[in-house]
């Protein structure tokens, strides 16, 4: 770079349009327009020591428009007016001169003077015009005097505008600003440095060159805007450019580190997440060599282990597989790669080949356990056993599923468990109270948060074998909403056509369950929906009487219940009589449930009693302190160390028969009361229940069985009006108004109101009510009990404590048959009824009532209303009386 430049006064001129070129800047331009390229032929390319030339740059009168400074109009320059342009038609060096000598430009008053650093001529094809390359450096500023056209490019008068070395030099503001420049620069050069990887070149600029000139060649080298260029070329006081070029600089050096920072940030988080990779790279490796094998893949290994080993059908096993090459591709972060995780152990925990053994079915065998395991059921037993004959025959039977019914404690899930311990398998039973939602049978769809599969693939997955005895616990006590249909999906379940390809929404993928041996219970027959029931062969299991109870009781409840509370005969007996009284007093049930429950209450103080016992024996006896120099230590401490001592020769079963008390606990009244608390039911309760007119006892049947049911009605004074509570149903309702109905008709006849009052309701309201009063109830049977209530409410004469009833009644007063009979028959017997009035049609029913019990009641069968009454008063229906009177 030359030093200093002496410029002619006039330079041939260059317009650069919206374009500045700097001191020390170097540019490549083409010149190919006719005026351009007359002035680098005339100016440069023909001379031969290679001249100057001025460059000025132009501006669009729109640029001007838009940033509005003044412009003078005409040829010509104000060399005065430093900030005055001349607007000129001109030529560009890049445009065609046709399009520029139509548009106007302006003229910057200052430029610079450029030498040509290196020069190429070309010729363009076809039309054979000339072209110039021009490599141009930038020397020094100039203002331009006179501006004029010389044949085909213009001239300008020009004067230099660099001020001596000498003058800067004695300036102490130049000084600083020169210090200050040079700092910021030399910052910008290293961090470029540092960027780029490169070293020294620049920096040997800083020393080499004028600090005048080096701000013109920073700037030079930065991308600015055309405003901020012509601005730097107008600071022609060298303090006013250093401070410029500083600020400029300054500017770039922090758009640099901005933009750096950002880089390291991004940078950054990249090598966070490589370097997590990393770690778990090593962390794996460390892992491999102890051995450890917690680690994801392993599981993931393991887990592909366990599903090659669960047997899985080919079609289930490819989507399986497809799976798990999924979740092997995610990180263990991901959403959803627990959830897939879950699924593929599901899949292969359960068991899709796995069988348990099927031993052999004899016959015997299983009616022997079946005998030993339940007292009489002798109609049930035989059924199950010709089941069981048919399965060992033909073990694809496709035969009805077993569905026991009966109320609860019966004894339907533990001969579920017999049928599956006669065939050898294993047991599952699957409660169905309560469900109402499709799901709960199916399983949720996986797209659901939290889903899982149905209660059926649940327990395949606990028993672990696709052949296992399942028990459908409670099937009445599935519901439909608007969660969609169980029953429907059981259908399915049940149905041998379908269930091979079961398809659970969890799952999703066919599950055979046809090697499943179905077996249901139900406390009811209707509520279970036809289709349903239809697959199913129902097996009734009525009630037990007190002496059947009795015997479970002894048989079979007590040796369990001792057995349970690691208790035995020689330690706790329960005479039978002590057996009766908790049947009679504290459990009044069809089933056997409170009875084991207060057996096990029994058995639960007596243990308590024992437990006592056993530990003043044994704290007392054959204890002595030993010491050892641990123990020593340890007793130095404070602590107190006992060791029991066991003489030898003395084995543990000696040892154990020490604590044991001389003789057995046998259960008492008084120790039934402290146990059990007072009675609970008593004999006199239907005695105390009827001791007044109005009311009867009937019949009806629950869920959990038979039940006695008092009906009380009275009279007060109103208008006629009949009253009913107890949380009727609509026919129980119907029945009390043909009850009244009927009453009232034969009021003369039945010799219920006097002659002159011949309207019994006449001034009274009747009100009638079923306790117990939160116990839902419905059904026709009460109608012959209401008009006995009513009847003896009439007539205010007592109805006899010991008779119940049940029927239902027509308006002329025929007595209709009903169902539950049994049931019915073994309530009374349990409340101590003695006499039992039934509609006459429901005779052949009896036959299913054990023997025992009908020995021990009276059966009274109605044809009509009259019959009924004739037995339920002492001495006869009433109007029998008034008519002896
Ligand atoms: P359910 O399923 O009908 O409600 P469970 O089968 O649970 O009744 O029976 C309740 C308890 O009574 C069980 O311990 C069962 O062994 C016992 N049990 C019921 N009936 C008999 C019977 N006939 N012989 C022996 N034990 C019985």
């Amino acid at each position: 770079m030359t030093e200093s430049v002496e410029l002619p006064s006039r330079l041939a001129i260059l317009p650069f349009r919206n374009k500045v070129l700097l001191p020390g800047a170097i540019i490549r331009i083409r010149c190919t327009s006719t005026s351009s390229v007359k002035l680098v032929e005339q100016e440069l390319w023909q001379r031969e020591e290679k001249g100057l030339i001025g460059i000025l740059s132009v501006r669009d009168a729109a640029e001007v428009k838009s940033i509005g400074p003044t412009i003078s109009q005409g040829v010509g320059t104000d060399s005065q007016e430093q900030s005055s342009k001349i607007q000129i038609g001109s030529s560009d060096a890049h445009r065609s001169d046709a399009k520029n000598q139509s548009e106007v430009v302006h003229w910057h008053t200052r430029g610079v003077a450029a030498r040509a650093l290196h020069l190429s001529r070309g010729v363009e094809k076809p039309s054979g015009r000339v072209t110039y390359i021009v490599v141009l450096e930038g020397l020094c500023r100039f203002s331009v005097q006179e501006l004029s056209i010389r044949g085909p490019y213009h001239t300008a008068r020009i004067s230099s505008l660099e001020m001596t070395k000498a003058e800067m030099e004695l300036d102490p503001d130049f000084i600083a600003l020169s210090l200050q420049f040079k700092a910021t620069a030399v910052e910008l050069i290293s961090v470029l440095e540092q960027k780029q990887k490169t070293s020294g070149r620049t920096k040997i600029l800083l020393e080499t060159v004028p600090v005048h000139k080096l701000a013109d060649v920073f700037v030079a080298s930065f991308e600015m805007s055309f405003e901020e260029q012509l601005s730097m070329l107008d600071s022609v006081d060298i303090k006013v450019r250093l401070s410029k070029a500083t600020e400029l600089v300054d500017r770039h050096l922090q758009s640099i580190r901005v933009a750096e920072k950002i880089t390291q940030k991004v940078e950054g988080q990249l090598s966070k997440s490589q370097k997590e990779f990393l770690l778990r790279q090593q962390m794996r490796a460390i892992k491999e060599e102890l051995g450890d094998n917690d680690d994801d893949e392993d599981d993931l290994a393991a887990l592909e282990r366990k599903m090659q080993s669960a047997g899985m059908p080919q079609n289930i096993w490819n989507h399986a597989h497809r799976e798990l090459r999924r979740l092997k591709k995610m990180q263990p972060q991901q959403p959803g790669y627990n959830s897939s995780c879950v699924y593929l152990e599901l899949l292969a925990d359960l068991p899709w080949q796995k069988t348990s053994d099927e031993h052999e079915l004899d016959l015997r065998a299983a009616r022997e356990r079946m005998d030993s395991d339940h007292y009489g059921l002798v109609k049930v037993k035989q059924r199950i056993v010709e089941y069981l004959a048919v399965r060992k025959l033909k073990p694809d039977a496709r035969g009805p599923v077993l569905c026991f019914v009966g109320p609860p404690g019966v004894g339907k899930t533990s001969l579920a468990s017999s049928i599956a311990a006669a065939l050898g398998r294993k047991f599952v039973r699957i409660s169905l109270g309560g469900v109402k939602d499709e799901a709960d049978i199916r399983g949720h769809r996986r797209t659901y948060i939290g889903s899982m599969p149905g209660r059926l693939i649940e327990g395949l997955k606990r028993v672990a074998v696709c052949n296992p005895v399942m028990l459908l616990d409670e099937i009445d006590k599935t519901g439909s909403d608007v969660r969609g249909d169980p029953a429907s999906a059981l259908l399915e379940v049940l149905d041998p056509e379908q269930n091979q390809t079961f398809n659970d929404h969890y799952l999703n993928v066919p599950f055979d369950l046809s090697k499943v041996v179905f077996v249901a219970t139900a406390n009811r027959v209707q509520p279970i929906p036809p289709p349903l029931r239809d697959r199913m062969e129902v097996i009734e299991l009525p009630g037990y009487t007190p002496e059947e109870k009795l015997k479970i009781a002894m048989r079979h409840l007590i040796p369990r219940v001792l057995d349970q509370h690691g208790l035995n005969a020689k330690f706790l007996q329960i005479p039978e009589a002590m057996v009766k009284l908790v049947i009679q007093r504290y459990t009044r049930e069809a089933g056997v449930r409170n009875l084991e429950r207060n057996l096990a209450a029994l058995a639960r103080a007596a243990a308590v009693i024992f437990a006592e016992q056993e530990q003043s024996v044994s704290l007392n006896k054959g204890m002595q302190r030993i010491a050892t120099p641990l123990l020593e230590n340890r007793l130095a401490d404070g602590v107190d160390v006992e060791m029991e001592v066991i003489p030898m020769g003395v084995n543990t079963h000696d040892i154990s028969n020490e604590f044991r008390i001389a003789s057995a606990l046998v259960v008492d009244e008084a120790m039934l009361e402290k146990v059990l608390g007072p009675p609970r039911f008593d004999d006199k309760e239907t005695a105390e229940r009827v001791a007044n007119a109005g009311v009867s006892v009937g019949l009806v049947w629950t869920a959990f069985g038979g039940e006695v049911q008092f009906v009380e009605a009275t009279a007060m004074a109103g208008k006629g009006e009949l009253h009913l509570t107890g949380q009727l149903g609509d026919v129980i309702k119907e029945s009390a108004q043909i009850a009244l109905t009927w009453v009232r008709a034969r009021e003369t006849d039945l010799k219920l109101a006097a002659a002159e009052q011949n309207n019994l309701l006449q001034g009274r309201d009747i009100h009638i009510h079923f306790p117990a009063g939160a116990v839902p109830k419905d059904g026709p049977s009460a109608g012959v009990t209401l008009v006995t209530a009513l009847v003896s409410l009439f007539s205010q004469k007592r109805v006899r404590a010991d008779t119940a009833m049940t029927g239902e009644m027509t308006l002329r007063g025929l007595v209709l048959p009903v169902g539950g009979i049994k049931d019915k028959i073994l309530a009374a017997h349990r409340y101590g009824i003695k006499r039992v009035i039934l509609p006459e049609r429901n005779l052949k029913d009896l036959v299913e009532v054990p023997s025992q019990v009908l020995a021990s009641l009276e059966i009274l069968l109605a044809k009509r209303m009259e019959d009924v009454l004739e037995q339920a008063f002492d001495g006869g229906c009433p109007w029998k009386q008034h008519s002896k009177l």
